[in-house]
C-alpha cells in the first residue's frame, strides 16, 4: 500500500482543469473538466489511508472513501465504482455539488501545510467513467415482491428511496407535480454546477429498473394522500421545501423584484428547450440589467452566476454578514468573484425604490455585534450609512420554509413540527399516519442533496422493515 499511497508530500493537490472565467461567463456548461485517468490515480494516491478516516465520518453517507481512493490509485476503477455506488445512489452528482469544503474534504487530516485529497472530483471521475464504460446497470431485484410503495416527490430523497426499494423487489411509483424527474436537481441547481444530462441518465436508469413515474401529478390536487394510502402498502413523502422567505421592506412588491427560485427555474427550463414566456418577455431574464441578489447561501450564489451568464450589465450580491459568516460555499464565492460578481458584504436592504418598477435598492451598512443565543454575531445597522444601489432586477434569495403540508396534501391529521417540517419518529421515519413515511428537506428543512440521498436510503430500509413485519404478522394471524 505504502508504495502507491501517502503521496501527499511529493504530489500537490490538483483539481481537474477549470475553464477560464472569461470563457465560462458566456455559457452554462460545467466549469470543471473530468480528470484524465492518470491524474485521478495520482490525486487518489495522496490519501494517507487513515485508520480513523475523518473524511468518511463527515460524509453524510459515510462513503468508504479511503478504500475507493486506494482502488483508484491502483487503476482498479470497476472495483472502485462497485464500492462507491454501494453507499451512494448518485455519486457523480454528489461529487459535483456537495460542499466538500464543509464535509469530506474539509475534514481530511492530511498533515498541516498540505491540501486535502480532492475526494469529490475523484468520486465524480469514478462514476462518470463507470457510465462511459457501461458498468452502471439498471437494478435487477433478486425477487419481485407484491407490495407497492408510493413515493411523493422525484427529488434526490424520493429517487434514492425508489431505487433502494426496487432493489429489494418492491413495486414503486413516484409521483411529482413537475413535468420532469429530479426536483431541485433539474429545476433549481443550474447547469454550470450540474449538467442536466447527468440527472436525465439517472431517470432513464430508474425507469429501466422498473420504477414507474406519474409526472404532472400534484398530490393534494390531482390525487389525495388518502387515495395514495389506499393504492399503496406504504407511502413516502419527499416533497422538499419551496415557500420562499420574503423581505419585509417598503417597495418590496414593485415589479422587477423576483423570488430566486422562479428565476432559476425559468433559466433551467429555457436551457432545457422549454418555451418560458416570462423569460422571453424579459421579466425573468437578466440580459443588459443591473442585477442585485439578496442573500448569502447557495441559492444566491446560483442566481449571481446565472445572471452573469445571461449577460447582465452588473451583478451585485448583498449580504448582511461578512464573507466568513456566510452560509454558502466559499468555493462558490470564489467562482462568482472570478466571473465578475461584486459582493457587497455587511449590507442589508431597507427599501426598494422606483416608480413603475424597481430602480434602486436603498441599503444600509451593518456592523456585527455581540453573539446571540445561537453563537452568531447579531447584525446591527450603522446609523446614517445609507446607499442607493442601482437595480433593474432584484432576486430574493433568503431561504425556504415548508409549505403548509397538511393543507396542500389535504390531510389535516398529518403532524408537523413548529417549523412546519414533517414530524417523524426518527427510529422508524414514520409520520403520525400509519404507513406514511417522510424523508429529505421536508423533514430536515432546506439542506443538501447528500442528506436527501441519505434520508431516502434510510427511509427505504425502514419501509422494508415495516412491510416485512406487517406481512409476518398477517401470516401469523392467517394461521
Ligand atoms: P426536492 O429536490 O425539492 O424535490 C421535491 C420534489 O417533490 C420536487 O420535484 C417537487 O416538485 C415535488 N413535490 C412537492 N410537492 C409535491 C406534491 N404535492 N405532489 C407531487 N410532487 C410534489 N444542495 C447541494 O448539496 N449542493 C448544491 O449545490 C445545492 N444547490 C442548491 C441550489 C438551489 C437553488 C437550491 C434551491 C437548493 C440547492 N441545494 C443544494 C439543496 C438541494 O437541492 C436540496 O437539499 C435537495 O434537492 C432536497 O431534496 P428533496 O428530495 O428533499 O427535495
Ligand atoms: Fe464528499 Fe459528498 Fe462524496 Fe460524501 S457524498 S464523499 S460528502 S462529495
Ligand atoms: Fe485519506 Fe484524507 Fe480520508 Fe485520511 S482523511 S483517509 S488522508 S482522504
Amino acid at each position: 500500500m505504502a508504495e502507491r499511497m501517502l503521496k501527499f508530500v511529493g504530489t500537490a493537490q490538483a483539481l481537474p482543469e477549470k475553464r477560464p472565467a472569461a470563457e465560462r461567463r458566456h455559457d452554462f456548461q460545467e466549469i470543471y473538466a473530468l480528470y484524465a485517468r492518470e491524474q485521478a490515480s495520482e490525486q487518489a494516491s495522496r490519501c494517507s489511508q487513515c485508520g480513523v478516516p475523518f473524511c468518511q465520518v463527515h460524509c453524510p453517507l459515510h462513503n468508504n472513501i479511503p478504500d475507493w481512493l486506494k482502488l483508484t490509485a491502483e487503476g482498479r476503477l470497476d472495483e472502485a465504482y462497485e464500492l462507491s455506488s454501494a453507499t451512494n445512489n448518485f455519486p457523480e452528482i454528489c461529487g459535483r455539488i456537495c460542499p466538500q469544503d464543509r464535509l469530506c474534504e474539509g475534514n481530511c487530516v492530511i498533515e498541516k501545510g498540505f491540501e486535502s485529497v480532492t475526494i469529490g472530483s475523484v468520486e465524480k471521475f469514478i462514476t462518470d467513467t463507470a457510465w462511459t464504460q457501461g458498468w452502471v446497470k439498471p437494478v435487477q431485484p433478486r425477487r419481485e415482491r407484491p407490495q407497492h410503495v408510493g413515493v411523493v416527490g422525484a427529488g434526490p430523497a424520493g429517487l434514492a428511496a425508489a431505487e433502494q426499494l426496487r432493489r429489494k423487489g418492491y413495486q414503486v411509483t413516484v409521483y411529482d407535480r413537475y413535468d420532469r424527474v429530479g426536483g431541485l436537481l433539474i429545476y433549481g441547481i443550474p447547469n454550470f454546477k450540474l449538467e442536466k444530462e447527468v440527472v436525465q441518465r439517472r431517470e432513464k436508469l430508474l425507469r429501466d429498473s422498473g420504477v414507474a413515474f406519474r409526472l404532472n401529478c400534484e398530490v393534494g390536487r390531482d390525487v389525495t394522500l388518502a387515495e395514495l394510502r389506499q393504492r399503496h402498502d406504504a407511502v413516502l413523502i419527499a416533497t422538499g421545501v419551496y415557500k420562499a422567505r420574503d423581505i419585509q421592506a417598503p417597495g418590496v412588491g414593485l415589479p422587477g423584484i423576483i423570488p430566486a427560485l422562479d428565476y432559476l427555474t425559468a433559466s433551467n427550463r429555457a436551457g432545457l428547450g422549454d418555451k418560458v414566456p416570462e423569460f422571453e418577455s424579459g421579466t425573468l431574464d437578466a440580459e443588459g440589467k443591473n442585477v442585485v441578489v439578496i442573500g448569502g447561501g447557495d441559492t444566491a450564489m446560483d442566481c449571481v452566476r446565472t445572471a452573469v451568464r445571461q449577460g447582465a450589465k452588473s451583478v451585485k450580491c448583498l449580504y448582511r454578514r461578512d464573507r466568513a459568516n456566510m452560509p454558502g460555499s466559499q468555493r462558490e464565492v470564489k467562482h462568482a468573484e472570478e466571473e465578475g460578481v461584486e459582493f457587497v458584504w455587511l449590507t442589508a436592504p431597507q427599501a426598494f425604490l422606483g416608480k413603475d418598477k424597481v430602480s434602486h435598492v436603498r441599503s444600509i451598512r451593518i456592523h456585527l455585534g455581540m453573539p446571540d443565543a445561537s453563537g452568531r454575531q447579531t447584525p446591527q445597522e450603522i446609523p446614517n450609512s445609507h446607499v442607493n444601489i442601482e437595480a433593474d432586477l432584484v432576486l430574493k434569495a433568503l431561504g425556504f420554509d415548508p409549505e403548509d403540508l397538511p393543507a396542500t396534501l389535504q390531510e389535516p391529521e398529518l403532524g408537523v413540527t413548529g417549523w412546519g417540517t414533517l414530524k417523524i419518529d426518527w427510529r422508524s421515519m414514520m409520520t403520525n399516519l400509519d404507513g406514511v413515511f417522510a424523508a429529505g428537506d421536508i423533514v430536515r428543512g432546506a439542506a443538501l442533496v447528500v442528506w436527501a440521498v441519505r434520508d431516502g436510503r434510510d427511509a427505504a430500509e425502514r419501509i422494508h422493515a415495516w412491510l416485512t413485519a406487517k406481512a409476518a404478522s398477517a401470516a401469523v394471524a392467517a394461521e
